[in-house]
């Protein structure tokens, strides 16, 4: 690997000792800034909780999490750790229910999650060589300015195109000679879509050569459709608005697990019901701390997110360890029948089918006094109409459905463009039970 700004040895392949020890000083740090917010003054001042407190990493147990209810009850300033004067920009959550959750940035916030980017996006072979399109939506979503300011900070040409309208997203790509596009895996399926409803083969007409795919679940069956659509390798980019935005965790040219930067965060893994570390290697919540993040620090912050450590180092020699592919949030799970269900097992066995397209949506209803689920899938373009073919596809799809999830699905497969699609993330399931 050549030497650049955004290749950082001394921080990515540091020995572990040494970032627990830069981890130890950059948390007591957090904790002196955090207690000038009104949230944590009062809550570590109950508990008798400082910076003196924390005198290995281990001790970071006896601070209690915070939760995005936390961020919602003291919202929108009660978390801010600084003086109004130096915060510069404030982004907040697409959430839809009760207040949203708002992330206050000072400059050198802004400055230290552009860099990660810049650091993930070069880790994944962009240079100041690439033509860089973003289409995420600008604004509150941090996925348009996080992404933006990364890749000018490694000087790549960038298109700031911005969220939908894929014909001048197409125009952008071949007019430009883009090489490497920022999507949500949903969209970046649509846009393949929208390629050859042009009559362009995506996969050879364009100059394209890297995806960064993120902001919402997918499974690796997905990623590997991308990648055979586009003819680029694709990768897998995970962040949160609490944690500022993209670049949290990003995988490398390995394409196995995520490096978590772990000289921006302090990772746990935990068991979201007795809330206690679950053992290396094994799935939980993950539960994070910021590092360098002094306008809103937050401490052993609940992100809801599923996932779990990969254990053993990368052979790319990083040292900061990795997650692996997010399961989605533990309120995604749905429980049918008495068994718990994640979106992402259905997605998994419907991509393994070259005959359906990308898109589906999964529906829970009550029929009579039974719980069902409903999965409609849609067709490939090139697929048959035949109707016999269809229905024996249909059954392959139920049987291998129900040999993952243990029940069995009512599968329906619709044409192309039948199932609505939003501009942002992808909405994959529709709860329609009755609550009692
Ligand atoms: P909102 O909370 O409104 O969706 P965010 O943009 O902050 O707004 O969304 C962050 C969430 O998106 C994460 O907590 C996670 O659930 C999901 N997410 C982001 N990136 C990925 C990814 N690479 N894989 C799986 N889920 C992701
Ligand atoms: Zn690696």
């Amino acid at each position: 690997m050549s030497s650049s700004e955004y290749y950082q040895p001394e921080l990515e392949t540091i020995s572990r000792s040494e970032l627990q020890q830069l981890q130890l000083e950059r948390a007591r740090k957090t904790i002196a800034t955090a207690l000038n917010a009104p949230f944590y003054k009062e809550k570590y001042g109950k508990l008798g909780l400082s910076a003196d407190s924390l005198r290995s990493l281990d001790d970071l147990k006896k601070f209690p999490f915070t939760t995005k209810q936390d961020l919602r009850d003291h919202y929108p300033y009660g978390l801010v750790a600084t003086d109004r004067r130096n915060l510069v920009r404030l982004h907040s959550s697409s959430g839809t229910t009760g207040n949203p959750t708002v992330i206050f940035h000072t400059k050198n916030d802004l400055d230290c999650w552009a860099n990660r980017v810049a650091r993930s996006l070069y880790m994944v072979g962009l240079r100041d060589t690439d033509v860089f399109q973003n289409t995420s939506g600008y604004g509150m979503f941090t996925g348009g300015l996080g992404i933006q300011y990364g890749a000018e900070k490694l000087g790549a040409l960038t298109v700031p195109a911005a969220a939908g309208n894929s014909l001048r997203q197409i125009k952008f790509i071949m007019d430009f000679g883009t090489t490497a596009i920022h999507a949500i895996p949903s969209y970046a399926v649509r846009l393949a879509e929208a390629f050859r409803e042009q009559g362009i083969d995506p996969a050879h007409d364009t100059k394209l050569t890297t995806f960064i795919i993120g902001a919402e679940p997918h499974t690796e069956e997905q990623r590997r459709r991308i990648e055979e659509l586009f003819n680029i390798k694709a990768y897998n980019c995970f962040g949160m608005s609490e944690m500022s935005g993209p670049g949290v965790a990003f995988e490398c040219k390995e394409q196995n697990g995520l490096h978590i930067w772990e000289d921006s965060y302090i990772v746990e893994i935990i068991d979201p019901k007795t809330l206690e570390p679950v053992p290396d290697g094994e799935f939980g919540e993950m539960v994070l701390t910021t590092l360098d993040r002094e306008g809103m620090p937050l401490v052993r912050y609940r992100t809801r997110d599923i996932t779990r450590i990969i254990p053993g180092p990368c052979p790319c020699g990083r040292t900061h360890r990795r997650l692996d592919r997010f399961r989605g949030r533990s309120d995604d799970m749905f429980i049918v029948k008495g068994v718990n269900i994640y979106p992402m097992q259905i997605e998994k066995i419907l991509m393994e089918f070259p005959q359906l397209g990308g898109n589906y949506l999964i529906t829970v209803d009550t029929v009579g006094s039974n719980d069902e689920i409903f999965i409609d899938a849609e067709l490939d373009d090139l697929f048959t109409d035949d109707y016999t073919v269809i229905q024996a596809l249909n059954k392959e799809i139920t049987r291998k459905l129900k040999d993952e999830i243990l029940v069995t699905p009512r599968v329906r497969l619709v044409d192309k463009r039948t199932i609505p699609q939003s501009e942002g993330k992808a909405v994959r399931l529709v709860d329609k039970r009755k609550k009692f």
